[in-house]
């Protein structure tokens, strides 16, 4: 029996992202001043900058045994809530709790996982800035509070940022006014090759496309990007975007380090519709052409939240990433944040895996090795149900026909062991055995089992 395996989650809080930057870069322009979303957008960034600093505040009130949440801000957190239809409050209490206790929550909601994988972020030479806790420091939580002390039930990816990794080649100072003193890449080198992180995971929604940053038209969505979050001072040219992200291609590359990708729309992002600017997925053929060892994620299956605008939608990425998954091997995608708890979204998601049956009969079985289980837990603790998405995307695949009984193991975890290079013979379990003996941690069971299996 494969293990499973949770491909995506986070576990950051409120000190962790420049939370009011995001909030804010979510602003729409133009909109006509009766409209309900124009009025929010108007008294936003003072209800923002507030809640930001209630979560900041509660981040530190809370492990000092207070933090009492208040009236005023938890009717604000209802109130917001209550707009959006989600519960808010589940949420910022995700938020305002540390790594250590999102840990310990996410393995108390789903106990049947056997290998979780937290996605570090580095949003901070993006968004308006908040003082936040430095990247390297949240490298170093994970890895002490998270990875060596849960023994092998969470393994990382690590954030590359290009702007960081300019930023300190160039000697600036960061947003936070300190002289850079953190090489990105070589962040990522010594988390993957000493701290037990498995992966990098890359946000191009934040205003960098995978590759042809140097052109003109790229060169106006950075400005924008710029101008926007108030971040002019890191703005570079786009060719030395692409050359850092060639670096680091080619190092995962040689050295079977997988990347994550963020890739659907309105998620976080620069501004509205960013993401179709510089994460589509199908920028990412020209990479996938040229480092062809390179073994991709392209997260949240291309997927659009907005109604209607389901698989087959011009809007919709799903479509465009099944092609691709058959025409380059090492390309892969998860199923994080998709709403299989409620129910009207979940018929969509049946609806979907049908028509991809439809449509690639001839290519089933390969693209069936493709699809990775992952939860986007924390995002996903807004919606009413939560709980139940592992049971109802099983259910999903079952109604839909995509999976039998037999090979839902691939999806839940024998796929996630191909991706992440954990089978026999893989780098990353040759450096998880070491990393393990150099901690004195006993190997994991689902470590151990996957030694057996016909994979190798
Ligand atoms: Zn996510």
């Amino acid at each position: 029996m494969a293990p499973i395996i949770d491909m995506h989650t986070h576990l950051f809080n409120a000190l962790d992202i420049p939370m009011e930057g995001y909030l804010i870069s979510r602003r729409i322009e133009r909109k006509r001043p009766c409209d309900l979303e124009y009025i929010i957008n108007f008294f936003g960034p003072h209800m923002f900058h507030y809640l930001t600093e209630r979560m900041r505040d509660r981040c530190v009130t809370r492990q000092l045994g207070g933090g009492k949440i208040g009236w005023y801000y938890s009717m604000l957190l209802c109130t917001f809530g209550w707009y959006m239809g989600q519960d808010m409050k589940s949420w910022e209490s995700a938020l305002t709790q540390t790594v250590r206790h999102n840990a310990a929550d996410l393995m108390e909601t789903w106990d049947n996982v056997d290998l979780f994988v937290p996605l570090v972020l580095d949003f901070e030479y993006w968004f308006k800035n908040t003082i936040d806790l430095s990247v390297d420091k949240q490298i170093d939580i994970m890895y002490r509070d998270v990875i060596v002390s849960q023994g092998g039930k969470f393994h990382a990816f690590v954030p590359f940022d290009p702007a960081r990794e300019l930023s300190f080649r160039n000697g600036l100072n960061n947003p936070d006014g300190q002289k850079e003193t953190v090489s990105s890449l070589e962040l990522v080198k010594t988390a993957i090759e000493k701290k037990g992180f498995i992966g990098i995971k890359l946000y191009n929604s934040l205003g960098y496309k995978p590759i042809g940053n140097g052109k003109e038209k790229a060169a106006l969505y950075h400005q924008r990007v710029a101008v926007r979050n108030d971040k002019t001072s890191f703005l570079f040219d786009g060719r030395l975007y692409d050359q850092v992200l060639c670096e680091l291609y080619a190092y995962c590359e040689k050295n079977g380090v997988p990347i994550t990708a963020h890739c659907m729309m309105n998620g976080i992002e620069a501004y509205p519709n960013a993401s179709s600017h510089f994460g589509a997925a199908e920028l990412w053929k020209p990479v996938l052409e040229e480092y062809k060892g390179l073994r991709l994620n392209l997260a949240h299956f291309g997927w659009n939240p907005v109604s209607g605008r389901n698989y087959g939608h011009r809007q919709n990425w799903m479509k465009t990433i099944c092609r691709m998954m058959l025409d380059y091997k090492n390309l892969y995608t998860d199923v994080a944040h998709h709403d299989v708890v409620t129910h009207g979204h979940r018929t969509d998601f049946i609806k979907a895996y049908k028509n991809i049956q439809r449509d690639y009969s001839y290519g089933l079985d390969r693209i069936r090795k493709k699809i990775l289980y992952g939860s986007d837990w924390h995002v996903l603790r807004r919606l009413k149900n939560f709980r139940s998405f592992m049971k109802q995307y099983i259910r999903v695949m079952q109604k839909s026909g995509f999976y039998t009984d037999d090979d839902l193991n691939d999806f839940l975890g024998r796929n996630a062991m191909m991706f992440l290079g954990l089978i026999p013979g893989g780098k990353n379990r040759a450096r998880l055995k070491k990393f393990y003996g150099d901690h004195n941690i006993d190997q994991p069971k689902w470590f151990r089992e996957s030694e057996k299996t016909d994979d190798s």
